[in-house]
């Protein structure tokens, strides 16, 4: 790694000993970037990157709820805000009991630079909860959200920050947010994305990370192997936001998906699965095993990490951070594996990408591949600042527009740099392009 990086990242090191997820995403940042850093060494002189890597904004607060005893329970809440230099703080809502400021700092990192990919002007920014929402009951969650939106906020606005669905929250509590946000603000504006398209949120929001990692999949099939997705078979981690609209576009457009895995373990068919009642499994909070009432016969693991020992063309991790390792990575290669795709937020170990990369596993990282999600969010921004709704087409047809444009520019910028493999090296480098040019125009 170039010299400068290298001592920015030591400091980091020595910095925030305790926020591993952190460093791990700058980490791969970093790398990534050190050919360009070398070729354009005025960079340097400016010490751009040093303030890149320090949020705006890192706070934590208390949110107190009533459960359905009367007891007041109490949780914690977390905002970052890591940088504003593209335009207003955009990132998702997270509630999950093992959350903490490591991971609310990688995702506002990781934000950042999605969102500069997408092209839309918008910042990055992450928050949430260590809020358990499993086993809550539908009041108690109602209650813990607007809490917790009178607490987020102090750190929210149209123009300011702008949240959004990521796991844990998904269209129910971004509309308890935005209810209490209205009765104390009067105000009906762009404050919160994913909202329900009732009243003002917008059409292919809830499909559009998955649907925009397949569009994704598509380009990355055509360019490197001049095929679709026809027959192709896939694995998808996650029964979740993502991997049920990826997995229904797949399907649609002629891939079977042959495993399916979420934390109670993973569901195996080679004939495919049927996609329509996993839904059914997430929408009504069934264990997976459920699925084998209907269909006994297929295979079924209690280890989630077993979905990457199974046999197929594409894999797209879209559960959570770190869930595929190098031994994974190392069996999914043996078994002959395409192409992996990031459908959450850094699932893949550091290790695994690097391993994918030299190995000629075609990889797309997430800041790139689930940018669909953050796109139609930015695009449900432009619809609230008109007072418009586009039909469901046309915002497909946007966000198809947009994950090409992400495509090639990564691709491109991969090639320039000398391997067009290097899918990872092509996103963070054309993302910090943009951003460093940014922050320097800006001043700071
Ligand atoms: N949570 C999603 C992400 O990780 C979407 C964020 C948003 O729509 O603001 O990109």
């Amino acid at each position: 790694m170039n010299q400068y990086l290298s001592m920015l990242y030591s400091e980091l090191e020595q910095k925030y000993p305790t926020q591993p997820e952190f460093l791990q995403a700058v980490l791969e940042f970093l790398n990534s970037i050190s050919d360009y850093i070398n070729q354009n060494p005025n960079i340097v002189e400016t010490d751009v990157v040093r303030r890149m890597l320090e949020p705006d904004t890192s706070a934590s607060f208390k949110v107190v709820w009533e459960d359905d005893l009367g007891n007041l329970q109490v949780n914690r809440g977390y905002k970052v805000q890591f940088n504003q230099a593209l335009g207003p703080y955009k990132g998702g809502l997270r509630f999950n009991p093992n959350v903490n400021e490591s991971i609310f700092k990688f995702l506002a990192f990781e934000q950042t630079l999605k969102n500069a990919l997408t092209g839309i002007p918008m910042g990055g920014s992450k928050g949430g909860s260590d809020f358990n929402p499993k086993g809550k009951s539908e009041r108690e969650i109602k209650r813990f959200c607007e809490a917790f939106m009178i607490e987020l906020m102090k750190y929210s606005g149209p123009d300011f920050d702008v949240p959004a669905a990521d796991s844990g929250v998904g269209i129910k509590e971004i509309g308890y947010m935005f209810g209490i946000y209205k009765r104390i603000t009067n105000r009906h504006n762009g404050v919160l994305t994913s909202k329900g398209v009732n009243y003002g949120g917008s059409y292919v929001r809830p499909e559009a990370t998955g649907f925009g990692l397949i569009y994704m999949t598509l380009h990355l099939l055509k360019k490197f192997y001049h095929t679709d997705l026809t027959g192709k078979t896939i694995l998808i981690s996650g029964c979740g936001n993502v991997s049920v609209p990826a997995a229904e576009k797949a399907t649609s457009l002629g891939a079977k998906v042959v495993g399916m895995s979420n934390i109670d373990g993973v569901i195996h068919d080679e004939n495919g699965l049927d996609i329509e009642l996993v839904k059914r499994i997430r929408d009504e909070k069934l264990p997976l095993s459920y699925y084998l009432e209907k269909y006994p016969d297929t295979n079924y693991f209690i280890n989630s990490k077993d979905l990457w020992k199974l046999k197929a063309d594409i894999a797209l991790p879209c559960a959570t951070q770190n869930e595929l390792d190098l031994e994974a990575a190392k069996t999914l290669n043996k078994n002959g594996v395409l192409a992996v795709l990031e459908g959450a937020n850094m699932p893949t170990t550091l290790d695994a990408t690097n391993f994918f990369i030299e190995n000629k596993v075609l990889f797309v990282p997430g800041k790139a591949a689930n940018a669909g999600g953050v796109s139609v969010s930015g695009l449900e921004m432009t619809q609230n600042a008109t007072h418009t709704q586009w039909p469901f087409e046309v915002v497909d047809q946007r966000l198809k527009e947009i994950m090409k444009s992400i495509f090639d520019g990564i691709y491109e910028t991969a090639e320039a740099f000398g391997n067009p493999y290097d899918l990872v090296k092509g996103a963070n480098i054309k993302a910090f392009e943009k951003l460093y040019l940014a922050m320097l125009e800006q001043g700071y």
